[in-house]
């Protein structure tokens, strides 16, 4: 257990939900909600459990597979929980997810929206959609390169007529976090997009000031992941090789 450790989970979900109101009442103009994704991979469901029964619905995962081993049991328990998948999505696990996941936030390429598109017709099952985009044009990155978004946002929008809802991005590390959240807000606006998911335990309050709807917050909840192994170099969502 690290130092971070909340002391509780009660504690810790309070902490984080007064400093998203803070951070909103500080903004000038921020997103009409800034909605709490809890992000409980790398954790068990016995960490979840209590942050589910205090009523938080909202939770993200980054991997299909960890997801179907804690979510199912969950979810027929909690049929209002609402399930984000935030990592990068391989094609063969696409039907998977679209039974396990309300929101997907990592649509970043053709194969994978078709792929989406066909899954949809099969099972009229049809999550909302994010397209990720690389706003840090990183080679080891997912996400769409901000230039070539504009032409995929239309793609994927108008003509496969899948249901996108938002952005999302994945600052680089080393880099202030607001140019990158200042880029995903204009290309939403630009597109009538409503949706913005972006920043982290670190930075989202910087990201609240540019518009989230959507803060993926895991660390700050549930203190350092418990398996924190290969999953580690995830958390900036990087392309699985
Ligand atoms: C792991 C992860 C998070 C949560 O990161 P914390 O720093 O623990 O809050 C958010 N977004 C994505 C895409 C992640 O992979």
């Amino acid at each position: 257990m690290s130092s971070l450790e909340p002391s509780s989970p009660a504690a810790a979900l309070a902490a984080v939900a007064a400093r998203i109101d803070k951070a909103r009442a500080a903004a000038i103009r921020p997103a009409p909600f800034t909605t709490l994704v809890a992000v409980s991979k790398g954790h068990g469901p016995e960490r979840v459990r209590p942050v589910l029964e205090m009523g938080h619905r909202v939770f993200g995962e980054s991997r299909v597979q960890e997801a179907n081993a804690k979510w199912p049991a969950f979810k027929l328990a909690h049929p209002d929980v609402e399930l984000h998948l935030i990592g990068p999505l391989q094609t063969n696990k696409v039907r998977e997810a679209v039974q396990l996941f309300d929101v997907i936030q990592t649509l970043d390429r053709p194969k994978l929206a078709t792929a989406l598109k066909t899954e949809q017709a099969r099972t009229g099952r049809s999550p909302t959609l994010f397209i990720q985009v690389n706003t840090g044009e990183e080679p080891q990155k997912a996400g769409v390169a901000p230039q070539d978004a504009p032409g995929f946002i239309a793609w994927c929008r108008d003509e496969l007529e899948l249901p996108v809802g938002g952005l999302m991005c994945i600052p680089p590390i080393d880099e202030p976090p607001a140019p990158h959240f200042a880029l995903l807000q204009k290309l939403a606006r630009d597109h009538g997009l409503p949706l913005l998911s972006m920043g982290m335990s670190d930075d989202f309050e910087t990201a609240i000031k540019f518009g989230a709807t959507h803060v993926r917050v895991g660390t700050a909840l549930f203190g350092a992941r418990e398996t924190e192994t290969a999953a580690s170099h995830d958390v900036a969502g990087m392309v699985q090789k």
